[in-house]
């Protein structure tokens, strides 16, 4: 019994009681046991995905291979053109494609419509990009020589993507990768596989009204076995995988191995610094939104508030009022602010980095706990916590992907909360909140935040898609979505031509015969 429109929602996606999870484009295939996706807001089986063999990965690899020879002849800026028809269905279908989000992956509604409107953004920002791929010229030393660089299309990219951004993150991917002339192979996570489903048959239609080939836009589902497939398959020189550091560190050495390239987005351990001339007010709704949107299950979430020692107090009573507001129940319900952990594993983890927090001396604030009773049968949702903590705790340095804040005290200058800031293994988001120049400046300069991404006066989540976005450290170093991120898609070529009537060679070498 589906409520919120989910039934109509599914409807309009065109899912199934059971999918098959192999696709090529409109042809759909699968041999492979059966994943079956439930819902954390409810527990109910919401469908079943049939998983892909080595059979049916290798029909797939070789499709993409033979529509790649395709698909790189056609003109840039046609590319673009389906990018952009591929972008007006997803605004067609952001309603059912946001409530599928919501509902198989537990994120409030008002973020499942967020991160199609993301999928539809990057869509914009690749039609414009598909008239500008440049490269440069340069002067040659040679006389009458020209030189130049040019990108040309990559190949066959293999995209593996974490439960949390289950739509997103494909489209960051493949908009771009589509423009620069590349077809994708996508393999989901297991815990979002309809997502996946949904997703492809959208592409897929749409690839087919433009008599494109099969194969620019595939999908595969399965666990890290059927990631494995594409990590280790040498006819696929990029990799962009999203989710753990875990995870990253595998995917590194597998790609690595055969010299293939990796785009790793991997796991953050993010904070705000607070400083004495922060505004407290804007300082509070985003700690908050940062630390309990998506339940802390942002790979940018906040999970460290740095507050300087003379604030410390009113920040902190302030915080624990606003936790005592949150309203946590179904996502799909629009009055509730929170929605449930994506799976009990994850409940467990929550749980135990609470008792870890305490047994190595920190202080629970605002205690949290699992839910139980009317409404919370899928045992998924939990109350987000506040722990008084030190930067040196085990648990403080490992990204807990659940709503766990921890509260660090710093003293004197702002360089001291840089330093704890940057004291941690992960580098992906940071942010700083003051109205004092130096304070800003600092932060932001060379000795800074060591993070890809440092944001004054706003928090550390909900990045737009026009920058760059990504992390250094173990976050794995990775770019995607805006600015020049594309350039990661393609392969990049110098050329220089001789039009005069010798072979004058560089560096004034002489080679006489
Ligand atoms: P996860 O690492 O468990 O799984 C991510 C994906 O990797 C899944 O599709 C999984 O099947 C696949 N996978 C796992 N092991 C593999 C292997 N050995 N070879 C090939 N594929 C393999 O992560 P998750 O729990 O789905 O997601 C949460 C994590 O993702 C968090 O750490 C979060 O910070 C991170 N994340 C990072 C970003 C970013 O942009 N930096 C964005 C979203 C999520």
């Amino acid at each position: 019994a589906l409520d919120f429109g989910m039934e109509q929602a599914l409807k309009m996606l065109g899912i199934e009681e059971l999918n098959p999870g192999s696709s090529t484009g409109n042809s759909w295939f699968a041999n492979g046991e059966i994943l079956q996706s439930f819902s954390p807001v409810d527990n109910s089986l919401i469908g079943k995905v049939q998983t892909t063999t080595k059979a049916d990965y290798d029909k797939v690899l070789s499709t993409a291979t033979e529509a790649f020879k395709i698909w790189r002849k056609v003109s840039a800026p046609k590319r673009g053109e389906i990018v952009r028809q591929f972008g007006q269905r997803l605004r067609e279908l952001k309603e059912p494609l946001g409530k599928l989000v919501s509902y198989e992956m537990g994120k409030s509604y008002q973020e499942g419509l967020g991160e199609v409107q993301e999928m539809i953004d990057i869509c914009d920002f690749a039609v414009g990009l598909s008239r500008q791929l440049h490269g440069l010229t340069m002067h040659s030393e040679r006389p009458e020589h020209r030189m130049y660089e040019q990108y040309h299309p990559l190949g066959v990219v293999g995209i593996i993507s974490a439960f949390n951004f289950p739509v997103a993150v494909w489209s960051w991917n493949t908009a771009l990768a589509w423009v620069c002339g590349d077809v994708c192979v996508w393999k989901p996570s297991e815990k979002a596989p309809l997502c996946g489903v949904a997703c492809q048959k959208i592409a897929a239609e749409v690839f087919q009204a433009n008599g494109m080939p099969e194969g620019i836009s595939c999908l595969i589902n399965g666990d890290y076995r059927v990631g494995e497939y594409l990590t280790h398959d040498t006819r696929i020189p990029l990799i962009s995988a999203t989710g753990s550091i875990r995870m990253g560190k595998i995917v590194a050495q597998a790609v690595g191995a055969r010299l293939g390239k990796t785009l790793l987005e991997l796991g953050g351990n993010n904070a705000i610094i607070v400083t004495p001339d922060a505004d407290i007010k804007m300082t509070i709704i985003g700690a908050v939104f940062g630390a309990v949107g998506t339940c802390g299950q942002r790979c940018t979430s906040t999970r460290r508030l740095i507050i300087h020692e003379s604030i410390y107090d009113q920040v902190k009573d302030a915080l624990v009022a606003a936790y005592n507001q949150l309203k946590i129940g179904n996502p799909l319900d629009e009055n509730n602010h929170v929605g449930p952990l994506i799976d009990t594993d994850a409940v467990a983890m929550y749980k135990n980095a609470l008792e870890k927090v305490v047994a190595e001396g920190g202080k629970l604030l605002v205690p949290g706990g699992v839910l139980e009773g009317e409404g919370f049968e899928s045992g998924c949702y939990v109350k987000p916590a506040i722990a008084e903590a030190e930067n040196h705790f085990e648990i403080v340095q490992d990204e807990t992907f659940a709503p766990i804040l921890y509260l660090l005290k710093y003293k004197g200058d702002v360089e001291n909360a840089i330093a704890i800031q940057n004291g941690v293994r992960q580098g992906l988001s940071s942010a700083i909140m003051t109205n004092n120049l130096r304070e800003a400046e600092t932060f932001l300069s060379a000795g800074g935040s060591d993070c890809g991404i440092a944001n004054v006066n706003i928090g550390t989540s909900g990045a737009e898609i026009g920058g760059a976005f990504g992390g250094e450290k173990e976050t794995g170093g990775g770019r995607e979505s805006g600015s020049d991120a594309w350039k990661i898609y393609m392969r990049r070529q110098t050329n220089t031509i001789n039009y005069s009537t010798g072979l004058p060679l560089a560096q004034g070498i002489k080679f006489d015969l």
